[in-house]
């Protein structure tokens, strides 16, 4: 019997359990799934930041961490975490991510808003240019980076991505390490965020980095909220040298009532919405995983505790 413990909170539990105990039985794995297991006999551990587990030290036989999140920044720094750690990669959430990047560039891209926000009776035709005439640049080249990157290739967006190591993949310009980052961003209308948060990347869009745009550009954020500087983001739309941030994540969450992104016409906020993890997909990942571990395979999406994500 492999013992599963369940580290989440009471909803992530009710939509979990029935998706889990499906993937376990469809793949052989004889598993006691269970919110109560004694850390002592805990095999594997499936855990979100918000679940009771913040202690790992007397989880002394657990082969695997398994995050729920795609997101890592709350626990990688967690000292008594010295089993591995897989985060979350799903093909629900990387559809679910396309998509939301996808809409909120189209609506940018052909200036949706003003006819279906001002239908003020005024016969002004305005043409949209080609997507092959507005460079989007995307700053993550990971499982959602390169996703929405190659997404936004097939429908002719010229696609230019940024990571911290070397990449090639079709359809996409990519760039790597810091020293270039300024000219990733100097040619982007478009700039789409899905780095991890870590001390590498905090504040990677700041007043230098901003500066760097071409005047207008538009910011979409569904990565993390602390990517941005959020004093140099408001002077940026204040002066025009933003056009636009459509924003999913907040280094508050949720968003304080008072925030100015609430009220400043040139932000749209979506509450953290871009895209979650789905249970039945997310089990199937997670019993992959096991019988991985079972069987002395490696394990997938491992995080790199020196690299942060
Ligand atoms: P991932 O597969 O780990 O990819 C991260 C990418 O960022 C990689 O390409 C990595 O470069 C790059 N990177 C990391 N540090 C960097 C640095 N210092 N300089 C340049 N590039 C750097 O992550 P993912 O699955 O695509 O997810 C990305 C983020 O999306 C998550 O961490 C999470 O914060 C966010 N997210 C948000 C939502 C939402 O609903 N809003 C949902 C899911 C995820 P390498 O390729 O060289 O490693």
């Amino acid at each position: 019997m492999i013992n599963v413990l369940f580290s989440a909170p009471d909803d992530d539990w009710a939509n979990y359990q029935t998706a889990l105990e499906a993937a376990f039985a469809a793949s052989g794995l004889n598993v006691a799934l269970s919110r109560d297991h004694a850390p002592e006999d805990t095999d594997y551990i499936i855990f979100t930041p918000t679940g009771p587990v913040t202690d790992f030290t007397p989880f002394t036989r657990c082969k695997l961490v398994m995050g729920l999140w795609a997101g890592v920044e709350s626990i990688v720094d967690n000292a008594t975490l010295t089993q591995p750690l897989a985060r979350m990669v799903d093909d629900s959430l990387t559809q679910g991510m396309v998509e939301w990047v996808v809409g909120h560039t189209m609506r940018h891209h052909l200036n949706l808003d003003r006819h279906i926000l001002a239908p003020d009776a005024e016969w002004d035709p305005v043409f949209p240019p080609l997507s092959k005439d507005r460079p989007v640049t995307i700053l993550g080249l990971g499982a959602l980076g390169a996703a929405c990157g190659q997404a936004l290739a097939k429908l002719g967006f010229p696609v230019t991505g940024w990571s911290r190591t070397p990449k090639t993949i079709d359809g996409i310009t990519c760039l790597s390490g810091p020293e270039v980052l300024l000219g990733a961003l100097s040619t982007a209308q478009i700039v789409v965020l899905l780095l991890p948060l870590t001390d590498e990347t905090e504040n990677v869009l700041n007043a230098q980095s901003l500066a760097a745009l071409p005047e207008g550009a538009v910011i979409l954020n569904p990565g993390r909220g602390a990517l941005i500087d959020d004093d140099a983001l408001l002077a940026a739309l204040d002066t025009g040298q933003i056009g636009h941030a459509t924003l999913d994540v907040f280094r508050t969450e949720p968003l304080p009532v008072d925030n100015p992104y609430w009220h400043d016409p040139k932000v749209t906020v979506t509450p953290h919405i871009a895209s979650v993890t789905r249970p039945a997909s997310a089990a199937e990942v997670i019993a992959d995983n096991i019988s991985r571990g079972e069987t002395d395979e490696p394990f997938l999406h491992l995080v790199d505790r020196q690299a942060g994500y």
